[in-house]
């Protein structure tokens, strides 16, 4: 075990959930169903109606009484006649009566006293007749009223992500509007005097500010919005004036790369330990993003992330992301790991818990199935270029120094909401 262990470094699980307890959830407004993709769901919904509303037919075929097919065979073919044809929408009051078929298309109401639809492939028929040569059970190819849904059932829940199925229930139901979380408002700051904007050319010491636009694409993702605010000066007055127009300006959770360590232009640790109530700095377990900085000014929460961009990205994994989450009332708000099983050893700097990015794929079947890992690049936290190539971060334990041939990782994925 590594000497850093035994300092005062916190494990980065037991800061994050100590900052989260720090988080709430947002309020909630009502949108329309088209407004509803993607948002998170503050009521559940109960049915009012019966659905379908009426017995309804799964085929294209012919409603007919089954009995009166019970004795076809190939053998004993048996002729209906043929009374009406029946498409979808249909609002007639149909009966048929022993003897007789209906032609009907799928989602028309089947006749009453008919108890069987018999797909036309089955048959042989004119415009007159039709003729069976096999019976089929009561009830086949019938949707019966009811089915689906009853008045009284909860067929949305608060907590569920609306997606296509979610809002088609909505749209069933006749629920038109929905209460969802109000969507996050993220400003993200850029302390950094070596920053200039991505369409800049970068002159003598200076780097394109990437973290931010890395950032507003996460937010985006986990159904924030993303507020870029610009560079700003590496000076205490610079950062604070930024951080009281945000707030000003409505942010929900403000965010920053940079300026956590220790470093003469480091203010964003100062300014966060001095201004916030609470205001804590972390050096947490994990390689990269060991410094983390998370306080609350004016009751904002501020997450003080590491500014090298691999130390960022595995910061807003595990720090921002569940944040983002609880805001929203996404449960669990601390998205759970999946499994990620090394088929070659891999050699990777121990003595801290290492979030290895790399590349992951599912196994195959008759390979034991689940998720295999298959590579990574080069894992410098300045580096970015083998993040852009990695889908998952995977958490290799600090104790071992070795992954394993065999052995298994809790692993979370890169690009995820
Ligand atoms: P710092 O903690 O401020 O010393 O930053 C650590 C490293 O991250 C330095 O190499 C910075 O240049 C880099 N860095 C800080 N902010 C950004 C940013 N917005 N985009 C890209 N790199 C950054
Ligand atoms: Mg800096």
């Amino acid at each position: 075990m590594s000497k850093e262990l035994g300092q005062s470094l916190r494990s980065y699980e037991e800061v994050r959930d100590e900052i989260l307890e720090h988080i709430e959830n947002l309020p909630k407004e009502r949108v329309s169903l088209r407004a509803a993709q993607g948002r998170v769901l503050r009521q559940s919904v109960v049915c009012m109606d019966t659905i379908p509303p009426f017995d309804a037919s799964a085929m294209d075929g012919y409603a007919i009484r089954a009995q009166d097919i019970e004795a076809a065979s190939d053998d004993n073919p048996i002729v209906l006649k043929v009374s009406t044809t029946i498409p979808a929408g249909d609002s007639r009051e149909l009966e048929i009566a022993e003897g007789q078929a209906a032609r009907i298309m799928t989602g028309a109401p089947v006749p009453q006293g008919a108890d069987l639809v018999v797909p036309h492939e089955l048959t042989r028929f004119t415009d007159t007749e039709v003729i069976f040569n096999q019976s089929l059970p009561q009830g086949k190819n019938i949707r019966p009223r009811g089915g689906d849904m009853r008045p009284g059932l909860v067929v949305l829940q608060e907590g569920y992500i609306l997606g296509g199925p979610q809002v088609a229930v909505a749209a069933t139901v006749g629920e038109t509007k929905l209460e969802v979380s109000r969507r996050p408002r993220v400003a993200i700051l850029s302390p950094g005097k070596e920053l200039v904007e991505p369409d800049c050319e970068p002159g003598q010491g200076q780097i394109r500010n990437s973290n931010a636009y890395c950032l507003a694409a996460f937010v985006t993702q986990a159904g924030g919005i993303a507020d870029v605010r610009g560079i700003i000066d590496d000076t205490p007055e610079a950062l604070r004036e930024e951080i009281r127009l945000s707030i000003e300006q409505g942010a929900d959770l403000l965010l920053s790369t940079g300026g956590v360590s220790a470093g003469d232009f480091d203010h964003v640790h100062r300014v966060i330990t001095q201004d916030g109530n609470p205001g804590n700095v972390y050096k947490t377990d994990m390689r990269p993003g060991k410094p983390q900085a998370f306080g609350l000014l004016q009751n904002v929460p501020f997450m003080g992330m590491p500014g090298n961009p691999a130390a960022a990205i595995v910061s807003f994994i595990h720090f921002v992301r569940p944040m983002l989450r609880k805001m929203l009332g996404v449960a669990p708000f601390v998205p759970p790991p999946f499994s990620v099983r090394f088929t070659e050893d891999y050699t990777y700097k121990g003595g801290r818990v290492f979030m290895l990015r790399g590349l992951v794929e599912p196994a195959k079947i008759e390979d034991g199935g689940g998720f295999i890992f298959t590579g990574a690049g080069d894992q410098d936290s300045g580096f970015l270029a083998s993040m852009a190539l990695a889908n998952a971060v995977i958490r290799l334990p600090a104790d071992q120094s070795v992954a394993q041939a065999g052995q298994s990782f809790p692993a979370w994925w890169i690009h995820d909401s």
